[in-house]
């Protein structure tokens, strides 16, 4: 062929149009994977252990890693390695907040298999705080409403099959979740999505929800920060969990926590200059606190129990309540910060 011919071709080949902007094929210097120890397969008696880069949410041994829903300790109990839920006590929540994550648990309903449909082993697996459930409940030969069965995104889409183990049987459920992107005013950019197997099984395929699952309603999404706890359901059966952890996927950013209540409404009030003269207040919003700044407000988001960051700009926030006089160090950029105190 004329070598000009072959250079024109190329240049006008699509193929050779993406090459550009794709990585070399078989390039050696492109950057290798990172190696993760996968952990140890649970079996019926013994309970694995998880991926080396994995947030260890419950390893059989205490329940630090989580709360009652105010942020105070749980009622829930740990018992021959397994935490339990006990009925009456309230959901439970992670201390620590994902955004896109890969969730692995195991499950137990009761082994006696009593009452029936919803009634029966019923528990479930929060995202985005209580917003969206993926249902836990023995759906083994206790026959209820498709979307309320076990895997079902609760009040939106049924499992795609039932591969429910007998009760008493250990399940589990490896989960991909995506939150929902809002834009800045507030409006749905994409909704969330849900993969997710149990007992290896698919049982949801890149599902998108229409919106928050709750009973009897269909709720529509309402925007919120990308990072949330996690939380499981008391919902008056003693369902058992082990071997729970997550992998924060996309790009993690800082960690982030859900502070108790009576923590961040102890920061809240206002806060002045060596003259009393106020200067900032600070407010809670559901699980955030709000710092008015120079006529603005940022949403904070915590690191510590007394550190705290906006992520629109880089406006910081120090508390420090260990002396006579309650304080916060406000930094804006590098600037050194405001040291402010507590008025009220
Ligand atoms: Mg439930």
């Amino acid at each position: 062929m004329n070598p000009a011919l072959i250079i024109s071709t190329c240049l006008l080949s699509p193929l050779f149009a993406q090459g550009a902007s794709l990585p070399l094929g078989h390039d050696r210097l492109r950057p290798l994977p990172p190696v993760v120890n996968p952990g140890e397969a649970s079996t019926p008696d013994r309970a694995g252990t998880a991926p080396s880069d994995a947030v260890v949410l419950f390893d059989g041994t205490d329940l630090s890693r989580w709360s009652a829903m105010n942020g105070e300790p749980t009622q829930w109990v740990v018992r021959d390695g397994v935490m339990e839920c006990v009925p009456g006590s309230g959901y439970i929540r992670t201390r620590q907040n994902f955004g896109e994550c890969q969730l692995h648990l195991e499950f137990a309903t009761p082994a006696k298999a009593e009452g029936s449909s919803q009634g029966r082993g019923n528990s479930g697996v929060f995202f985005g705080g209580t917003r969206y459930e993926i249902q836990v409940l023995d759906s083994y030969e206790n026959v209820t409403y498709a979307d309320g069965s076990c895997g079902a995104i609760y009040n939106q889409y049924p499992p795609l099959v039932n591969a429910c183990r007998p009760p008493g049987e250990w399940q589990s459920y490896d989960i991909l979740w995506t939150p929902p992107r809002f834009d800045g005013d507030g409006r749905l950019l994409a909704p969330a999505r849900i993969t997710a197997f149990q007992n290896g099984v698919l049982i949801h395929h890149n599902t998108e929800l229409f919106g928050e699952t709750a009973w009897l309603e269909r709720k529509p999404f309402t925007p919120h920060p990308e990072k949330q706890f996690l939380a499981l359901q008391d919902h008056g059966n003693p369902v058992r969990y082990r071997n729970v952890w997550v992998r924060e996927l996309g790009t993690p950013g800082k960690p982030e926590f859900q502070l108790p209540d009576a923590l961040l409404d102890s920061y809240c009030g206002d806060y002045g200059d060596a003259d009393n003269r106020v200067v900032t207040k600070v407010s809670r919003r559901d699980g955030n606190l709000v710092l008015r700044y120079r006529g603005v407000d940022f949403v904070m988001f915590a690191e510590s129990p007394t550190h705290f960051f906006a992520k629109t700009v880089d406006v910081q926030a120090d508390f420090d309540f260990s002396g006579p006089e309650k304080t916060v160090r406000i930094s804006v950029g590098e600037d050194g910060g405001t040291k402010l105190k507590k008025l009220r």
